[in-house]
């Protein structure tokens, strides 16, 4: 496994694989790595000749409130993790290698659709999925992969994404994997390390509103305002949470949904203490507190 620091190295081994044929899977991350990503990289080994794990906290997605100089780092434990899967390379760059005409004036980025970035996320955190979008155009552009992971946890990131490489004509497959939970449904976030130990409790309080939620989905007279009132009132009995946003959204357009003609995704995001998490579920799959018990397990070995 090699660590890659710049661009033109990168161009050099691009142009390596191309000539001999090889296919690439990319997995883009910010560091930190769990299970969840862990369960990316597999896949990305296993569907691809080579893989690239790439581990870069992108500043153009954080806004001036938010954690970007307190973001978890362990850049040795994330080596370990890749190389015991098999990476091929872990590409980690400074941030002018990425905006080699920084990042305070004027420099070119991916105008996301105003339809998928109203709602959720996107409403609290303005040009937060314009600095995503444009990071990971400049990965794609940059490693040119016939395959990239992203996982379904941050749900509307994937409907963006998904966005962008139709609009703009990417040749690059997405690979959207489920969320990857802890064995008691709190899904694996790097965020989870600033959780206290009492506040590790109260964050059950997302899985549970959601299971709620879903439940409240199963039988034919279910409503929109009935799935939501459902979660509400789990959300509601946790003193340590405060919700950001509770939305029940179609899964392609992240338009609310009215009235249950299609499962949709339930959605949330709000804080525990100074930490804020983020969860949904599909309405149609199973439910979030069922998972399969070697995804329970979550191995980090
Ligand atoms: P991050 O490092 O938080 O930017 O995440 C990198 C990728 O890992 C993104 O595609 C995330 O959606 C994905 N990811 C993060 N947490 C999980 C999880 N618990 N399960 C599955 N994928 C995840």
């Amino acid at each position: 496994m090699q660590v890659i620091r710049g661009t033109a190295e990168v161009r050099q081994l691009v142009r390596a694989l191309q000539r001999q044929d090889r296919t690439l899977g990319m997995v883009p991350t910010m560091g930190f790595l769990h299970a969840g990503h862990a369960n990316l990289i597999e896949a990305a080994v296993a569907e691809s000749d080579e893989a690239v794990v790439t581990i870069f906290v992108n500043p153009t997605q954080f806004g001036p409130q938010e954690d970007l100089s307190r973001y978890p780092r362990d850049l040795e434990r994330d080596l370990n993790l890749c190389q015991a899967r098999g990476v091929r390379w872990v590409f980690v760059p400074d941030t002018d290698e990425l905006y080699p005409r920084g990042t305070t004036g004027g420099w070119t980025q991916v105008c996301v659709p105003e339809t998928l970035t109203r709602g959720l996320c996107g409403a609290w955190r303005p040009g937060h999925f314009i600095g995503v979008a444009t990071v990971v155009a400049k990965l794609f552009a940059l490693w040119q992969p016939q395959r990239a992971y992203f996982g379904l946890k941050d749900f509307q990131q994937t409907a963006v994404l998904r966005a962008m490489v139709q609009d703009l004509l990417l040749p690059v497959e997405l690979r959207l994997l489920p969320t990857v939970r802890e064995a008691d449904g709190l899904a694996l976030s790097s965020r989870n390390v600033y959780l206290s130990v009492e506040e590790r409790q109260q964050s059950l309080v997302l899985v549970q509103a959601l299971q709620a939620g879903w439940l409240a989905s199963r039988g034919p007279d279910a409503t929109p305002e009935g799935i939501l009132a459902a979660a509400r009132r789990v959300l509601e009995q946790e003193p340590g949470w405060s919700t950001q946003y509770l939305e029940l959204v179609d899964a392609d357009s992240l338009e609310p949904i009215e009235t249950m003609n299609r499962p949709g995704v339930l959605a949330l995001a709000g804080f525990i203490g100074r930490t804020r998490l983020i969860d949904n579920v599909f309405l149609g799959g199973p439910a979030p507190l069922d998972r399969p018990a070697e995804q329970a397990a979550g191995s980090l070995a």
